[in-house]
Parts: structure tokens; sequence; C-alpha cells
């Protein structure tokens, strides 16, 4: 056993503040590795301030990790150290379901999940994960990924959750080039939807509630922007999506997005916010046989090909640096949507 600091939550409201965890010692198939950066989603704030059913305290979030290898177990072939390594949202599931057995690991069939940080510990019975806040941590390899060191390590970070929970269903709903594709939301998952999208080929149309963000849209590389408060601009587009991604952390209601998807155009919702939203109008889905759809992250071969795809495409995100202590002011500034556009926490900030 390791002593690792880390950031925690204690409860709901107080701020968020230093502690020391336990981590295991690296078994055969085990990678530790030192966490150098780590993306702030807004899952992390969701969790911490239990928005979501389920929170256990103490809460150390984090689940979109970089580092550089430190020691691994005997039978580890993938990593040595030295090597940088990365983390997404999952550090180990049933592997033996079907969905595990086809690389989707992440809808394991089994409720094997175990996800990086607040689902129960194999290693520690009676104890949670803990995430990315903190010095250093020890991952299954089948459950670490392989980064790139051309890229600018603090803005990879983010790919590990917002770059593949956008990377997925832009695949899986064939966003290509003829195809036209909104991306609703620019935070975090959001401006990754629109650099992938982009990339993917597709007409892609960004829809923000945030004037100022218009410009920043087509930067990264939206061909249009389209204020969603905006009634006429909505109307302009009814009818002609194929494929729309709500990345929305909040409830609300989802016709207006419904109503501009073509015949057999699919809604994917992606953001998971604390509030359900309104039920849509079924008249409006029956007309057009127009399907609403969810999507998780990515399994582990679909992460490590989107940050292949990533590194070929030079692809990371747009991020703000900051040093853990400003992790509440940084929850504070996703909630009024003033992110630009991920959070990235540097770990050296983080202090025994
Ligand atoms: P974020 O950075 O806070 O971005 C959310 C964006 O939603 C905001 O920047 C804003 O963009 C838009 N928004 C905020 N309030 C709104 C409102 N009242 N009406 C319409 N739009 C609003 O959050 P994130 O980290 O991207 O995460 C987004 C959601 O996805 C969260 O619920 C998170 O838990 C969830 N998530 C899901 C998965 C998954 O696998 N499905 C993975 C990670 C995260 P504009 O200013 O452009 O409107
Ligand atoms: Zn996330």
């Amino acid at each position: 056993m390791t002593k690792a600091l880390a950031f925690a939550a204690q409860d709901a409201v107080r701020p968020l503040g230093q502690t020391t965890i336990e981590r295991r010692e690296p078994g055969p198939r085990d990678v530790q590795f030192q966490i150098l950066f780590c993306g702030v989603c807004h899952s992390d704030l969701h969790t911490a301030r239990s928005q979501w059913p389920g929170t256990i305290y103490p809460c150390v979030p984090g689940h979109e990790i970089v580092g550089r290898v430190t020691k691994v177990g005997s039978g580890v072939k993938g990593f040595k150290a030295g090597d940088l390594a990365a983390v997404g949202c999952m550090v180990d599931s049933c592997k033996t379901c079907p969905s595990c057995r086809e690389g989707m690991e992440q809808y394991c069939d089994t409720n094997g999940i175990v996800f990086t940080y607040n689902s129960k510990d194999p290693h520690f019975p009676g104890k949670a994960t803990y995430g990315g806040y903190s010095s250093h941590i020890v991952v299954d390899e089948r459950f670490c990924l392989h980064i790139s060191d051309k890229l600018n390590l603090a803005a990879v970070a983010p790919l590990l959750c917002a770059g593949i929970t956008l990377y997925s269903p832009l695949k899986h709903w064939g966003a290509t080039k003829g195809k036209k594709v909104g991306i609703v939301g620019l935070g975090g998952l959001g401006h990754m939807g629109v650099k992938l999208s982009h990339a993917f080929g597709a007409h892609t149309v960004l829809f923000t509630t945030s004037p100022g963000k218009a410009e920043d849209g087509k930067r990264l590389g939206a061909d249009e922007v389209v204020i969603s408060k905006n009634e006429d601009e909505m109307n302009k587009h009814a009818g002609t999506f194929d494929l729309i991604v709500s990345t929305v952390a909040v409830s609300h209601n989802l016709d207006p997005f419904i109503s501009l998807l073509k015949r057999d155009g699919t809604l994917v919702l992606v953001g998971a916010p604390e509030h359900p939203h309104p039920s849509p109008s079924v008249f409006n889905l029956i007309f057009r046989r127009r399907s609403i759809a969810g999507s998780i992250i990515g399994g582990i071969r679909e992460t490590q090909e989107m940050l292949d795809f990533c590194a070929k495409h030079n692809i990371v995100s747009d991020i703000e640096l900051i040093p853990i202590q400003k992790i509440d002011e940084a929850y504070e500034r996703m909630l009024k949507s003033d992110v630009k556009y991920r959070f990235v926490i540097d770990m050296a900030s983080l202090k025994g």
C-alpha cells in the first residue's frame, strides 16, 4: 500500500480540500503512474455535490487522467516505467459478458463496471474508488491507454472523457461527409464534439445559449452557429439534421431540437442532468420516425482508437490550466457556462 495526496469532497456542500488516500501496490497486471494532469468534467461536479444519487464520501473526483508510469507489475506487457499513460472513466469491468468481450466495457451487462471514482473498490472492501485529483494511481493495464508525446499533455487529458464521449456517438450514428450534425452546448464535451464532427467531414452546426461563444464555435470547426434561444434561427433548420448530440448538463425542453431532425434522424443525449427532461412530444417523433437515444463514454478499444485519431489529426482540447486549490472556483464557473473550454488541473500544485 502507498499513500497518495488527493483533493476530496467530504460532503455535498463544503469546498474540496486536501487529504491523503491509499493506493494498492501494483499487482501482476497493474500499472502505477504519477498523475501529471487531470481534466475537470461536469460529472465531477454532479458527483462531488451529490446531484446524482449515490455519492460516497470522501469523494476524490477526476477521470481525465494523464501521467508517467513509475512502476509496473511482473505480467504487464504494454507499459514500462517512464512511459506516458492515461486513464479515463473506467478502471475495471467483468471482462466476460458479451459487451465486455465486444470491447464495450462501458455497457458491461453484469454491472461489473468499476468507474474510476465513486464505485465500490474491489481492492479495498468498504471503500470507494478514488479518481484523478491525486498524486498517483494504480490501474489494471487493460484499462490504461497510450498517448502521444507529440501533443500538449495537459490538453490531451480531456480526451479521456469529453473526447471519447463525443467520438463514440458520432462514429456510431455515422457523422461523416454529406451528413448534417448538430452539437448542443459549447462546454467541455461540446467543444470536442465540434472539433471531431468537423474532422469527420460532417456539416457541423453548434447550438449554444451563449452568443459570446459564436466566434469560438466557428474557430473550433462549426460551419454554422445557432443561438438556441432564438426561435427564428432554430426554425430555419427545421427537419434538416441527420444527427444532433446534446451535451447540456441541465434539464430542458427537447422538442425544439427534435423538430430539427430529418425523417429517421436521431437526437443523442450525452448530458446527464440532475433532474429529468420534460417528456418530449410523441407526435413530433412518430411523424418522421425520429429517435431519441443515449450514449455513455466509449470502450477501451475505441478510446485508444480516438486517442490515435486525435494524435494523427492534431486534435486536443482547448484548456484553462488551474492549480488544484482553484477547483471550487472552476466548478462555479462551469455552472455559469464560463469555461474555455475545459479546466485541467496541474497536479504539480498538489503539495505534501
Ligand atoms: P460543461 O463544460 O459545463 O458544458 C455544458 C454546456 O451546456 C455549457 O457550457 C453550456 O453551453 C450548455 N448549457 C449550460 N446551461 C444550459 C442551459 N440552461 N440550457 C442550454 N444549454 C446549457 O459540461 P461537460 O463537462 O461538457 O458535461 C456536460 C454533461 O455531460 C454533464 O451533465 C456531464 O455529467 C455529462 N457527461 C456525460 C458523459 C457520458 O458518457 N454520457 C460523459 C461525460 C459527461 P453553451 O454556453 O454553449 O450553451
Ligand atoms: Zn467526464
